[in-house]
């Protein structure tokens, strides 16, 4: 299967800009979610997309793709960048939807008895917002073929031993041989006696039935890093599928699936949030507890404040996944408008009205003076 472009993938031109190419990586990785896209080939497009976004979003990665494509140095899928140990441990763990695919395989099939690297794993988590946010351990079980203890991988019933196919004499593949009037064409197939192992089984193990391979649920203790976001993923080295013929164990990809907050929004490692503030706070200045992600911050909003008024609250928003500092909290204001008023709070407010008729403010004669410009000529 040859590789699509990256840029192509993310459906963006050579020269996006970072932003571009986040927003599309965003949009993409939402449509095709395997949590949310049940299409068949939703996991190996979402699986592409994160690949591409990998390479693109990071300078030098990109810098290497744009100048050597594909096949360019250090060109790895997966970002296991240190993080992501696991442990043997003895916890169950509650409350995942696991959604779990086997994909790619592994390597060639040409010499039968030579070392395949298993296959990957992607299982996909799905995070509350503060566990992304914070960071977590747990162990996850997953469903994934292993060497039969009881042949050690052989598929041979203890005691007995494979034999070399007598048909391709261990070489797993068949010649066939035709006459033409040009001379011989020699046909190269796999064995279908041995399909293609070089090996016949005459005893087969039980346990695995004479694959040699068994299915088991397995723990991994996994490190969800603080800062994870919604769509990116971890490779843990090591846990995918057995090698196969002595070859390394495949790897274990896993996909964050982060659901949203009631009262924040993640953009990155920043976090937005919306304080609604009654009119006379604005006018008049006050001093308000905001929640925080970290706990309930104070936030001294000044006398004058208008609608939609952004408020920074540095080093409040999400520790960012590499470990280079934490984001910050924004916080919006939004101007209630009472609705149920007493008799008594009318008539101040019509009192107020009438005051401030004379003297209307900055910003509502600064539009009155645009409008009549606009419409000089009624
Ligand atoms: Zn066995
Ligand atoms: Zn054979």
């Amino acid at each position: 299967m040859s590789k699509r472009d990256y840029y192509e993938v993310l459906g963006v031109a050579k020269d996006a800009s970072k932003d571009e190419i986040k927003k599309a990586y965003r949009k993409l990785s939402k449509k095709y979610h395997p949590d949310i896209n049940k299409a068949p080939d939703a996991a190996e497009k979402f699986k592409e997309i994160q690949e591409a976004y990998e390479v693109l979003s990071d300078d030098q990665k990109r810098a290497q793709y744009d100048q050597f494509g594909h096949a360019g140095p250090n060109q790895g899928f997966g970002g296991g960048n240190g993080f992501g140990g696991f442990s043997s441990s003895d916890f169950d763990s509650f409350g995942f939807e696991d959604i779990f695919s086997t994909f790619f395989g592994g390597g060639r099939r040409n010499d039968p008895n030579a070392p395949r690297q298993g296959a990957d794993l992607q299982y996909t988590m799905t995070l509350e917002f503060e566990e992304a946010v914070f960071g977590k351990e747990t162990d996850i079980r997953i469903p994934r073929e292993e060497t039969c203890d009881t042949c050690h991988g052989t598929g041979a019933k203890p005691g007995t031993h494979p034999k070399e196919c007598p048909h391709c004499h261990g070489t797993g593949q068949l010649n066939t041989e035709q006459s033409t009037p040009f001379g011989r064409i020699v046909n190269r197939r796999v064995c279908h006696y041995c399909g293609g192992t070089g090996k016949i089984i005459t005893d087969k193990c039980k346990t695995c039935g004479g694959t040699g391979r068994v299915k088991k649920r397995r723990k991994i203790h996994v490190k969800i890093p603080a800062g994870i976001d919604d769509g990116q993923q971890l490779r843990v080295a090591g846990q995918g599928e057995p090698g196969i013929n002595g070859g390394p164990a495949g790897d274990l990809y896993i996909i964050f699936h982060v659901r949203p907050h009631e009262l924040f929004e993640r953009d990155g490692d920043d976090i937005y949030c919306e304080i609604p503030i009654a009119f006379t706070q604005a006018a008049l200045g006050d001093e308000i507890e905001v929640p925080t992600l970290h706990g309930k911050v104070k936030l001294k909003i000044p006398a004058g404040t208008q609608s939609g008024t952004k408020f920074r609250l540095r080093g409040k928003g999400v520790p960012n996944v590499h470990g280079h500092g934490t984001g910050d909290q924004h916080v919006i204001t939004r101007i209630v408008t009472p609705t149920k008023l007493t008799e008594r709070q009318k008539q101040l407010l019509r009192e107020f009205a009438e005051v401030s008729g004379e003297v209307p403010d900055e910003q509502s004669s600064n539009f009155f003076d645009k409008m009549k410009r606009a419409f000089k000529g009624d």
